[in-house]
């Protein structure tokens, strides 16, 4: 292994669990790779590289999901009570909830992001999902229905797991990822085969620990870490899965339904966004200022619902980008582990060129930077100023395609009529989220519901809460994360008729 270099302020456990020698869990044991291979970890904030993790390829999705699929065919996994299960999953997210500081510490060094914010965001939010899902484990039921081809007949639905599912997850939010993957997923009964990104596999390697540690069955999670093309695309493509769930970029999501089409294998999908944040003349002007700023830049805009177009009305549109634009001005750049940090470096030195290449391409189509910039000034680290162009127009790549990065186009409006401003918020391939921002209550109401998006926050935005379904229209996905809608997604129902 390489000479790996730890940030001093990383504190005692991070550090041990850091630069032990990392193994994936696969049937309840922790190993390596079948051939031995690993790859490198980077810390985003230096370009260095913090540790190496084991290398899966089709060999070892193989052996995980024989392991998922005997855990769900002949282990006691599916036949423990509903009870016992969400005790299960309760006893994980106390164990969650004991390492808060060092899960804050692993995410901020692995995925660049302030320690303060994965301490009250990220870890928080994934107890949470575990615990909401922990409940639902007792009320997942079926309906009777009464028959209109006569009365002597006794018909009930049943709700059951839908079998052995695949997940594959981005780096974004590594933690609240995998939460928002396996808390319905175990909820609902089913075993797991997790590939975690590869930028990002540093606290699912911690998570599997503490999953080992809680009790569930040899086989019922099983934890890989390995690339897209050599993990993730034979696992979506496995015949003995029933089930794959994807989040990341539409155009791997394509690929995950053609892989699934071999067996057939049911598909969920959380993908890109490019969502609108719209603000009315009437809106109180700092509220919608701050709001529409965090809307862009929280997690440095590596958020699938950033608030990357801008919408303002014409009368209030110099105001509102010289305030957003302040904002962007006063965020203090540092690495995730300072206690400084308002923004981190972004995940990945291919993340820091691409978006980097946005904000370029947008000047050179005769976009003007309002805030930020191409140029970070760090020297070293995938840091990018949060950006604010303006001078934009609906066919500019900026505008049409995801950065997944700070840089939000601004752009005025003066439709007199709702359906003009309605227009452009819906001119996008995508479909996650949007916000609105007006003191109309009713203007709010008719803008929620003329918005193509799962999605829609009136007066603030990326208010997130495992009670409320999250998902895309159009080729932001299919199906629902999170509520009581995801669990549909981990379901199978069967009719049951009865002759009397
Ligand atoms: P990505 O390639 O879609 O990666 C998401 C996950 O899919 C990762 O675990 C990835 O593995 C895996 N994967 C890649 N190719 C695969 C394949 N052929 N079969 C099965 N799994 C595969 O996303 P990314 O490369 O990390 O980021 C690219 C862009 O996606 C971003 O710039 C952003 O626009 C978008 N994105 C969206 C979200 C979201 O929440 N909607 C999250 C992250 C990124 P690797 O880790 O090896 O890539
Ligand atoms: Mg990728």
């Amino acid at each position: 292994m390489a000479t790996l270099t730890l940030d001093p302020r990383v504190s005692g456990p991070t550090a041990d669990f850091v630069s032990q020698r990392h193994q994936m869990y696969v049937d309840g044991r922790f190993v390596m790779a079948a051939s031995g291979s690993s790859f490198p970890v980077y810390n985003p904030a230096t370009g260095e590289v913090i540790t190496e993790v084991p290398e899966a390829e089709e060999e070892d999705v193989n052996r995980a999901v024989l392991a998922a699929r005997h855990a769900f065919d002949e282990g006691p996994w599916t036949r423990m009570s509903p009870s016992e299960r969400g005790r299960t999953i309760w006893k994980l997210a106390d164990l969650l909830e004991q390492h808060l500081e060092e899960f804050a510490e692993i995410e901020s060094l692995d995925n660049g992001k302030p320690r303060a914010v994965a301490r009250v965001a990220d870890v928080p939010l994934a107890v949470d999902m575990f615990r909401y899902m922990a409940g639902w484990s007792t009320k997942i039921s079926g309906k009777t229905l009464p028959l209109s081809a006569g009365r002597d007949f006794h018909a009930y639905t049943l709700r059951e797991p839908i079998g052995v599912v695949a997940q594959i997850i981005p780096w974004n939010f590594p933690l609240l990822m995998a939460a928002w993957k396996l808390a319905p997923a175990l909820a609902c009964g089913c075993t797991i085969v997790l590939k975690l990104a590869e930028q990002t596999p540093l606290s699912g390697l911690r998570l599997a620990q503490l999953i080992d540690e809680a009790g569930f069955p040899p086989g019922v999670v099983n934890v890989l870490t390995g690339y897209g093309e050599g993990a993730g695309a034979p696992l979506a493509a496995h015949e003995l899965v029933d089930k794959v769930a994807f989040t990341g970029s539409t155009e791997v999501g394509k690929l995950i339904v053609k892989a699934a089409a071999g067996n057939l294998k049911k598909v969920t999908l959380e993908l890109g966004g490019k969502s609108p944040a719209i603000v009315f003349a009437d809106a109180e002007i700092d509220h919608a200022i701050q709001g529409t700023a965090s809307a862009i830049f929280f997690n440095h805009g590596q958020c699938c619902c950033a608030g990357s177009r801008l919408y303002v009305h014409e009368k209030i549109f110099d105001q509102v980008v010289e305030g957003v634009s302040h904002v962007a001005g006063d965020i203090r750049l540092a690495p995730g582990l300072d206690p400084s940090c308002q923004m981190g470096p972004l995940v990945s030195d291919e993340q820091y060129r691409k978006v980097v290449g946005y904000i370029e391409s947008g000047v050179q189509e005769g976009a003007k930077i309002a805030a930020g910039g191409p140029v970070s000034g760090f020297d070293r680290g995938y840091f990018v100023r949060p950006t604010v162009l303006t001078n934009t127009n609906p066919s500019m790549k900026v505008v049409r395609e995801e950065i997944f990065g700070p840089v939000v186009c601004a752009v005025p409006f003066s439709d007199a009529e709702l359906e003009g401003i309605l227009k452009r918020a819906n001119d996008t391939a995508y479909g996650l989220a949007a916000s609105v921002w007006t003191r109309n209550l009713s203007l709010a109401h008719k803008v929620s519901r003329g918005i193509r998006a799962g999605t829609v926050w009136v007066n603030c935005h990326n208010v997130f809460d495992a009670s409320l379904p999250f998902g895309g229209y159009k080729q932001s996905g299919w199906g629902r994360e999170m509520g009581e809608e995801v669990l549909n997604n981990y379901l199978e129902t069967k009719a049951v008729t009865v002759a009397l």
